[in-house]
């Protein structure tokens, strides 16, 4: 376009009074300058700023809609809050809290005041302590207990996580010496007592979170273990991973673990259905040695966390179940009533929909290899990829999956006050194409 008939970015900045200057200025220069590169010239130069600078301000953390069936989804923030977590989040984000105060002496107060002790009560622990994930509380773990000395891990245990947590690396990382013990398929009891001397700080038990081992496989159960501890005189510790607070989820609760274990360390944001946090319960001298180390001031919780998973907690005090724990309890036949309302809602509008039985997973690293019954609507459309792709680039975003040419829509994670919304982004995708 010939340069005479461009707008000054002066005028412009003038035109949008009401915007950051510096902001107008650029987004004004990158549309110029995209014009003179041969791009179509906006109508109205004013507002082709005003957008390209709300977009620039629009948080890039944006709301997603769950479509996937998996409930735990570690790219989608895991679990999703429930309302007794989001009111406390909101209520201490605002202005200042008693963070570390107390407020009946107005002297210096404890940090974990609101979850220690539910914690301990929801645990049957003797102690408690929370730190930013389970990645840092095994570190912190680690790195307090057996920093120089000898972890003694089997070798079906020596998982990798995910995002380079590997457990021989971790146990390095904290300064610490692995011991392996046994075969990836078959280890016992005696494998670990032989390995036990003089510097063995700890045995660790890992949770293989996201794989499973089948066929000719032996692991010794927790009492073994602890049996064998107690005589050597050293501490058993479990990292669980997805650590359950209620049972009936298909994995063992911490409450559980903690009946032949020193101390377990689990995620917030797992089975436990709460907001990204790393939890350590169980004897009161190991949790004190984690707390007093240097790292855990490094990993320690921040005030908008802590309202998030004290307001979890107090609904498992209230026998309210987090929404992960509801979602994966959800009965299959009331996903089908709701997956058939749907498909029956979207046929209504056009589309090719229908309700069909599908496999999800829990994910989160709970019940590795199991599927999850669940119902999904499969909408059938040419280009299902591209309408994938703009569903995903809507607002709200909504992350679904392609099979065999058509769009899955897993209603288990679809939350219900959502579906209006999820509608009108299928309605959007179709009338962007
Ligand atoms: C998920 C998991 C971790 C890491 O927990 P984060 O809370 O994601 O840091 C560590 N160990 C096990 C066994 C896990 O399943």
């Amino acid at each position: 376009m010939n340069s005479r008939h461009l707008p000054a970015v002066g005028r412009l900045v003038d035109a949008l009074p009401d915007l950051p200057r510096t902001l107008v200025v650029a987004e004004a220069r990158t549309l110029l300058d995209a014009v003179r590169d041969g791009a179509q010239p906006p109508s109205d130069w004013a507002e082709a700023v005003r957008l390209l600078v709300d977009a620039r301000l629009a948080p890039r953390l944006r709301p997603v809609i769950n479509a996937t069936g998996v409930v735990l989804h570690t790219n989608l923030g895991r679990a999703p809050l429930g309302e007794r977590a989001r009111a406390h989040l909101s209520a201490v984000s605002t202005g200042w809290c008693n963070l570390e105060l107390d407020l009946r002496t107005g002297a210096r107060g404890e940090r974990l005041h609101g979850v220690e002790g539910r914690l301990r009560t929801l645990t049957g622990a003797p102690a408690a302590l929370a730190v930013n994930n389970n990645a840092a509380a095994v570190l912190l773990v680690l790195t307090a207990l057996a920093s120089g000395r000898e972890v003694i891990v089997s070798r079906g245990e020596l998982v990798e996580i995910g995002g380079s947590f590997r457990v021989p690396e971790v146990i390095s990382a904290c300064g610490a010496r692995l011991v392996e013990v046994g075969a990836t398929n078959r280890t016992r009891v005696a494998d670990y007592a032989r390995a036990i001397g003089p510097d063995t700080a700890a045995i660790l038990r890992v949770h293989p979170s996201n794989f499973r081992i089948t066929g000719f496989t032996e692991t010794p159960d927790r009492d073994g273990l602890q049996t064998l501890a107690q005589k050597a005189g050293i501490p058993l510790l479990e990292d669980l991973g997805s650590g359950a607070l209620v049972p009936g989820l298909g994995e063992p609760t911490v409450a559980e673990a903690l009946a032949d274990v020193d101390l377990v360390t689990f995620s917030g944001d797992k089975l436990l259905g709460g907001p990204q946090a790393g939890l350590i319960v169980g004897r009161a001298d190991l949790v004190a040695a984690a707390r007093k180390h240097p790292l855990y001031r490094a990993l320690r919780l921040d005030r908008l966390v802590l309202a998030a998973l004290e307001g979890t907690l107090a609904d498992y005090e209230a026998g309210v179940a987090p929404p992960a724990v509801a979602l994966l309890n959800a009965p299959v036949p009331e996903l089908r009533i709701r997956a058939k309302a749907l498909a029956e809602l979207l046929s209504g509008q056009g589309w090719k929909a229908a309700a069909a039985a599908v496999d999800g997973q829990a994910g989160g690293g709970a019940l590795p290899g199991q599927a999850l019954p669940s119902w999904a609507v499969l909408v059938a459309v040419s280009g299902a990829d591209a309408l994938l792709a703009r569903l995903r680039l809507g607002t709200p975003a909504v992350m679904a999956r392609v099979a065999e040419g058509h769009i899955v829509l897993d209603v288990r994670t679809v939350l219900p006050a959502e579906e209006p919304a999820l509608v009108a982004a299928l309605a959007a995708a179709r009338a962007a194409r």
